[in-house]
């Protein structure tokens, strides 16, 4: 049976690590670092999201701020909004909330928002670093699955790693993660499945990231004996949440394995948290 990955530790250290510069932030400069999540519509998975960022903020004691936006929004009109947004001074960090609707394209605006406040690491130039290898704001949730390894201790030098979904935010980065890490990656999505060759490509994983998007699209058969594996999926089934493998015959087989709820994503926004502070304290600095 496998042993449980749970975001929580890791979650609550970064946490710990945030309050104490939250206190010295504002004993040195008077000052609390401020999110702004723009939201687009009424999405409600988006909604839920931003509730659940404005909580955690609000423990930490960082400032949060919503500019909401109507749904059917022009790329030409929001991109203003953004540019109010990287002037603000009392904004630290600027971000995008996703799901988007379908005219807007977040590849297209990432680049609008100013580098040192795009706390989620979707500019190009941070995903440029990425891929380099450098420092900047990498895409939370690609960190976090990194980040939760390491903390379970899980070697990723010349590893197997296979990859599920190639989005700009998660796969993508992720797989340039691993590749920094000398992992050996392959990285599926849906034309992998289309040709019918997705099972072959996961029983050879020995590190397993699944981020798709499609509830219990990964058998539990067909994972390796002894694998690793995260499930970064977010769905919502019968007012539940589950992820995109399934996971009862998963944890019969794999040695390791992030439940959903409570495995990647709380470390996402932990991480969205660290890298508000990181962008604040470069920025309170930049004004001295
Ligand atoms: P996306 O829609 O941008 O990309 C989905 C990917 O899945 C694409 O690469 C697509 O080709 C692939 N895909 C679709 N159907 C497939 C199939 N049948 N077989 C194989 N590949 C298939 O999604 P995203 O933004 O990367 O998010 C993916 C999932 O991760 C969603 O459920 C999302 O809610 C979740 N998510 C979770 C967190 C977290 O913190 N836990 C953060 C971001 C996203």
């Amino acid at each position: 049976m496998a042993g449980l990955l749970l975001g929580k530790t890791l979650s609550e250290s970064i946490y710990d690590a945030v309050r104490k510069d939250v206190a010295a932030l504002k004993k040195q400069y008077n000052k609390v670092p401020a999110l702004c999540t723009v939201l687009v519509g009424e999405v409600n998975e988006a909604t839920l999201y931003v509730e659940f960022q404005k909580k955690i903020a609000q423990k930490l004691g960082l400032g949060f701020f919503v500019k909401k936006v109507k749904e059917d929004i022009a790329k030409k009109e929001l991109l203003p909004v953004i540019q109010e947004l990287n002037k603000n001074k009392d904004i630290n960090g600027v971000i995008i909330q996703l799901p988007l609707p379908k005219h807007l394209d977040v590849k297209e605006i990432g680049k609008y928002i100013a580098l040192g406040k795009d706390v989620e690491g979707i500019h190009p130039e941070n995903l440029g670093r990425v891929l380099l290898g450098q420092d900047g704001f990498a895409p939370c949730t690609a960190k976090a699955v990194i980040e939760l390894l390491e903390k379970a201790g899980v070697d990723l030098y010349g590893k197997e790693v296979v990859i599920i979904g190639h989005s700009a935010i998660v796969g993508k980065p992720l797989s340039m993660m691993f590749m920094n890490a000398f992992s050996t990656v392959t990285v599926c999505h849906i034309a992998t499945s289309e040709r019918g060759n997705l099972k072959e490509y996961v029983k050879k994983a020995e590190i397993l990231v699944v981020a798709v998007g499609k509830p219990n699209l990964i058998k539990g058969e067909w994972i390796k004996p002894q694998a690793v594996v995260i499930d970064v999926g977010i769905n919502c089934v019968e007012n539940k949440v589950i992820g995109d493998v399934e996971f009862a015959t998963a944890s019969e087989r794999a040695s390791l394995i992030t439940p959903v709820p409570g495995g990647v994503g709380p470390v996402t926004v932990a991480i969205l948290m660290r890298n508000l502070i990181k962008a604040a304290k470069a920025q309170f600095k930049e004004g001295e």
